[in-house]
């Protein structure tokens, strides 16, 4: 097997995270004194508290520290994506920034790395302390994600991976604007090695995904590696035609050879509504695809850069949270 070296880049994604940020750089800089080359690449996803200047004093007191700021909030996966496409080691390692991935694995992923295995993935064992809803809106995602798709994707895979330099290159070329990335890794194939962690607690701060978030990212995950919900609508429509068709056999039977008298009004609105129903459902999953095929065409960039630390800030440092108003009256 090949034996890989050279520059180890670090991805640290980062939402509102001014107070885990300098911790997290020390537990890094602790781990990776033992290498010889590294650098901490830190994507500030359009953040609304202090992040960004964090990042800024961060990286001009140890230059291994490089930050990319999003104009505004485009959400953990593009985050990541800025991170891969921005990235110059040999290797890239991407994890949170709240310390739940701990750095203290980093090492092993690199033996991993050092053995041949161009994707070393990270799977978290089932945690406690993780909120039930968490746990069980994970698992079912994953179940629906790999019966839609057939991508072997693991409970609790998490974005917390080392990823050799073809496979980043090989990302790099997904140009679709919604790439889900567990997805697309699990897809591209290379080798690939999995480890198992313990989580640690969240540092400092709360999730910074909300229910909507991750409901985003299941279904963005399921409609990006699948069409099989189109195929839904093909299947239903034989079924329901089948039903039909007997259920017409039955009424001219019961028409010619009996005297039973019709007493189906009931029935009939039933079936009015539910036909009606799984209609709109099927006109929606048409819309949910049309309406990304009408994304991709737009051709947008997935996410915008404000600020990084290859710009030397010119103006004074941007201090406050809170946007000013000015009022301009020609009056007074
Ligand atoms: N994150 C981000 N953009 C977002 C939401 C989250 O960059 O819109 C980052 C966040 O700062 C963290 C990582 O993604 O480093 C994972 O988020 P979090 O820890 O809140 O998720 P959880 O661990 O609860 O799944
Ligand atoms: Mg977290």
């Amino acid at each position: 097997m090949a034996f890989h070296q050279g520059m180890i880049s670090l991805v640290v994604p980062a939402y509102n995270e001014e107070e885990n940020l300098p911790v997290l750089v020390h537990r890094l800089m602790a781990v990776m004194k033992q290498y010889e080359s590294y650098e901490i690449l830190i994507v500030d996803d359009g953040s609304s508290d202090q992040t960004r200047y964090v990042l800024r004093q961060l990286s001009q007191e140890y230059p291994v520290v490089r930050f990319i700021s999003f104009s505004r909030n485009f959400g953990h996966q593009m985050a990541l994506r800025a991170g891969y496409d921005n990235a110059r080691g040999a290797a890239v390692i991407c994890l949170d920034a709240d310390l739940q991935h701990p750095p203290e694995l980093i090492p092993a992923l690199i033996d991993k790395w050092r053995q041949g295995f161009e994707v070393v993935y990270t799977v978290r064992r089932p945690d406690p302390k993780l909120s039930w809803f968490k746990r069980t809106t994970s698992k079912y995602f994953y179940r629906i994600l790999r019966r839609v798709s057939n991508l072997e994707i693991e409970d609790g895979a998490a974005d917390f991976r080392l990823l050799d330099r073809k496979v980043v290159d090989t990302i790099k070329q997904f140009k679709e604007a919604d790439l889900f990335l567990r997805g697309a890794i699990s897809w591209v194939g290379f080798r690939q090695c999995r480890i198992l962690y313990e989580p640690a607690a969240r540092y400092a701060g709360r999730s910074k995904y909300s229910f909507r978030k991750m409901m985003q990212l299941a279904a963005m995950g399921i409609t990006s590696f699948s069409t099989r919900p189109l195929y839904l609508s093909v299947t239903l429509g034989f079924c329901m035609s089948l039903f039909a068709i007997l259920f017409g056999a039955e009424a001219i039977y019961e028409h010619y050879f009996t005297d039973e008298t019709v007493s189906g009004w009931t029935t009939l609105v039933l079936l009015l509504v539910l036909i009606g129903g799984v209609q709109f459902i099927m006109i929606g999953i048409i819309g949910v695809y049309l309406g990304k095929t009408f994304v991709e065409v737009k051709g947008r960039p997935a996410y915008i850069i404000g600020d990084t630390s290859e710009i030397e800030e010119t103006v004074t440092p941007w201090q406050s949270p809170i946007e000013e108003e000015i009022f301009y009256s020609p009056l007074t």
